[in-house]
């Protein structure tokens, strides 16, 4: 046991204090795991455009001062009440979506809807008691989707936290923890492309690099790779995306650009941008009689979708998918074997790396679009 366990422990953390406001390193005070709990040291966690959309606020309710963050590995420091499946010592990934194994989603092979666990992006503190772990000078700071690993000690709930191979790299296999997932299982688990097929990917951001790396994996022949910010095209090469289509290149709708170079219509698509007319486009863009489209992306609040019903009449199917269908515990820790066999190359995907107190430079990085993933490293 450690000589922390059952103590509150004083840490940095980044807080966010107000929207759009640059996090400021604060020392923090976050209080020992209650039932079912794990206190976890975050070792490296990396940005997800998730976290910026919350910080942001602008389509999200907002909620402050906050911790954010939710892609990250780390160390278990003690455990809770009733926790019997983790112990200190641990390597875990925190997952903003849970498994409580209990309840008919867990226990349904289709789904990973925990009605316990599923991610709350409202819910600011912790289920057990409706209170936050995190305080300065005794005043709470919320919490953020169950994880908040900007902080070098976060307190999740056990059904939140995948068990991995002690032996994978955790500056790695933390983004397994959310974008790389999200994508890899939105194709390979929701999509489901055939050999041979035809597979749009919308956003080309870690997400959508994620869900051609899938298609590649599946055996698709052409993916073609949409995306806004032009940059993108040369990276995407990487993870086996053939074709390039920019809309903002066309006059007409993309999802015409994109029937008109497959003959009526892609076998797949997968909408990695969280905008709505991405969305649209990507479910339009798909073959009729048997074209099926995933939505990955979170929407603005206040987002409608439109298509013509029609469309559905026509036998082009949607779906969307939290988490590319994965269960966190049961299914991750063999996401994170599959890069330990070297099938899953992670390697590419990380393009940068900041220490903990230039955590801003994270948030900068993403908002001009460059790189894919930057790591966080807490222990500097
Ligand atoms: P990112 O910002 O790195 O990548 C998004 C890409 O989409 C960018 O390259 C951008 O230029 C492009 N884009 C934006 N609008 C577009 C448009 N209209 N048409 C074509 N391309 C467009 O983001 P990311 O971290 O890869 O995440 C992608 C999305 O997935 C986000 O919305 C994120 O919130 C979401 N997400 C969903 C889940 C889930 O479980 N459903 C999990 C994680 C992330
Ligand atoms: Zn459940």
């Amino acid at each position: 046991m450690s000589t922390t366990t059952g103590q509150v422990i004083r840490c940095k953390a980044a807080v966010a204090w107000e929207a759009g406001k640059p996090l400021v390193i604060e020392e923090v005070e976050v209080a020992p795991p209650q039932k079912m709990e794990v206190r976890v040291k975050i070792h490296f966690t990396a940005l997800c455009h998730t976290d910026v959309y919350f910080w942001e606020a602008k389509g999200q309710n907002p909620l402050f001062p906050r911790i954010l963050g939710h892609e990250a590995g780390g160390v278990v420091e003690s455990v809770g009440e009733g926790v019997t499946d983790l112990a200190p010592g641990d390597h875990v990934l925190p997952v903003f979506t849970g498994e409580c194994k209990e309840c008919a989603h867990c226990k349904s092979e289709e789904s990973n809807m925990c009605d316990l666990l599923r991610i709350n992006t409202d819910r600011g503190v912790m289920i057990h008691d409706g209170k936050s772990r995190f305080s300065i000078n005794g005043k709470p700071i919320f919490h953020f989707v169950g994880t908040s690993t900007f902080s070098e000690y976060t307190v999740v709930h056990v059904g939140c936290l995948a068990k991995i191979n002690p032996l994978a790299p955790l500056d790695k296999v933390c983004v397994v923890s959310c974008g790389i997932s999200t994508g890899l299982g939105a194709t390979l688990n929701v999509a489901k492309p055939k050999k041979g097929s035809s597979v749009a990917v919308f956003g080309l951001g870690a997400v959508g690099l994620a869900a051609a790396e899938g298609a590649r994996i599946a055996g698709a022949s052409r993916i073609i790779g949409v995306d806004l910010n032009s940059n993108r095209f040369e990276i995407a090469k990487k993870f086996g995306v053939t074709e390039f289509v920019n809309p903002k290149d066309y006059n007409k709708p993309v999802q015409e650009v994109i029937a008109e170079m497959t003959n009526g219509g892609v076998d797949r698509s997968v909408e990695c941008t969280g905008h709505i007319d991405a969305m649209i486009s990507a479910f339009e863009c798909v073959h009729d009689g048997w074209g099926v489209a995933v939505l990955v992306g979170v929407p603005h609040k206040d987002a409608v979708f439109k298509t013509s019903p029609l469309n559905f009449l026509n036998e082009k199917t949607l779906k969307g998918t939290f988490y590319g269908n994965y269960k966190p515990r049961s299914d991750i820790p063999a996401v994170v074997e599959q890069y330990m066999n070297k099938e899953l190359e992670l390697e590419k995907f990380l393009t940068h790396e900041v220490p903990f107190s230039e955590i801003n430079k994270a948030f900068d990085l993403m908002l001009k679009g460059e790189g894919i993933r930057c790591i966080i490293r807490m222990d500097a």
